[in-house]
């Protein structure tokens, strides 16, 4: 087996190059029926030579264009109707010389007609087969000159009838195949887009883009399942915006949604990519820091007010700045989260207490039992 690496780096062109591997596997399998052809003296010698010096000369091409990404240049890089010309030219020349073996060349013709389903529209593999069946047609009289007196012409026309009938029928079928492929990777690629959607409603805030509530508990959660196992500290700082209620009252509610969208994008990019931060409810926000000492909170914290101090916020007066009152608790071993997330909220109701815009810290609740 060809490894996939090894055939091209582009995975688009990886599979191209497999399927065009496939045709030219049929090539070598019908190198044994011509073999038999040849020694049997079935066909000319000279038929044989030229049906392998086409089948090397055009399928060594087909792979250099697949290699040097040649192919790209054409709106079907799969080359499919190229493909599917030089295999129906070759195999319509090859007939002209096979005698009585001639039924078995027109099984191929409806083999390479389903090569055609990987990529051709039903119009395009009906055009196709028309065009292929007019050819057949136009070699009759060229068998006739090869086969002299043994050309029996009813048999000629039963075969060819026969073969006009089923590749029409057989290039819509295989038609329908392709769009139903089609179909397939289109509503495949829809879900996946609904999918991310989903995963993006299910973690996210809708207004301000922040991690949601639910998705930063679990998270939460895993953090003090590590923790326990003898991972470093985390902490949490709860936030709630001050005097919020009135920036509704007086600039109104959309101009308070801008605040709030405004508040998570300026604290967001001056956290590490490993912190978590959400919208805990209505103007309420909950930042979680994995691996962080108390120290590191309070630092990161202080950085969050100065960033607040310099942003303006679209639409509302020049000067107007929104602050919040933070509490922020240090877990302790075996504590749970919604024990640690009260400590926060009652260090943040003295925030508020002790004159807002500003960070308390939770005292620790009781002392730490270790078994
Ligand atoms: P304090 O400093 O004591 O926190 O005062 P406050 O006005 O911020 O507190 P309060 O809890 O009285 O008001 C919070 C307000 O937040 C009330 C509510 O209408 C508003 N709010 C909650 N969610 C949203 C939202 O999604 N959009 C907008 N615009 N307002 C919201
Ligand atoms: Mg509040
Ligand atoms: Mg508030």
């Amino acid at each position: 087996m060809i490894s996939g690496a090894a055939l091209h780096e582009d995975p688009h062109q990886r599979l191209r190059i497999r399927r065009f591997l496939m045709s030219v596997a049929m090539y070598f399998l019908s190198a044994v029926p011509q073999g038999v052809s040849l020694i049997n003296g079935i066909s000319p010698a000279w038929v044989m030579y030229v049906w392998a010096g086409y089948a090397i000369v055009f399928n060594l091409g087909f792979y250099l264009a697949f290699r040097t990404n040649f192919n790209l240049r054409f709106r079907d890089p799969s080359l499919t109707v190229a493909q599917m010309v030089v295999a129906i030219a070759l195999v319509l020349f090859t007939q002209v010389y096979a005698g009585q073996a001639r039924g078995a060349y027109l099984v191929v013709l409806l083999i390479i007609t389903v090569f055609g389903c990987f990529k051709l529209r039903t119009r395009q593999l009906f055009t196709l087969s028309l065009l292929t069946i007019l050819a057949y047609g136009l070699t009759i009289p060229l068998v006739r000159q090869v086969e002299g007196e043994s050309f029996n012409l009813a048999v000629e026309i039963i075969l060819w009838c026969s073969f006009s009938t089923f590749l029409p029928f057989i290039s819509i079928l295989g038609g329908s195949i392709s769009e139903l492929r089609k179909k397939l990777v289109s509503s495949n690629a829809q879900l996946q887009e609904v999918l991310q959607q989903v995963t993006e409603l299910a973690t996210h805030d809708e207004l301000t883009g922040a991690y949601n509530r639910r998705y930063l508990l679990e998270m939460l959660n895993h953090e003090k399942n590590r923790t326990d196992r003898g991972g470093g500290g985390f902490c949490v700082c709860l936030f709630d915006l001050d005097h919020f209620k009135r920036v509704n009252d007086t600039h109104g509610h959309t101009a308070g949604d801008v605040v709030l969208k405004t508040f998570a994008s300026t604290v967001e990019p001056l956290l590490r990519s490993t912190d978590f931060f959400a919208r805990y409810g209505g103007e309420e926000f909950l930042l979680f820091l994995p691996q962080t000492s108390l120290e590191m909170a309070q630092h990161c914290i202080r950085r969050i007010q100065e960033g607040l101090a310099g942003t303006a916020y679209e639409g509302l007066p020049e000067g107007f700045r929104i602050t919040a009152s933070i509490g922020v608790a240090q877990y302790y071993l075996q504590e749970n989260i919604p024990q640690l997330i009260e400590r926060a909220d009652k260090a943040l109701y003295r925030a508020k207490q002790n004159g807002r815009d500003r960070m308390e810290l939770a005292s620790f609740a009781r002392p730490v039992l270790l078994k």
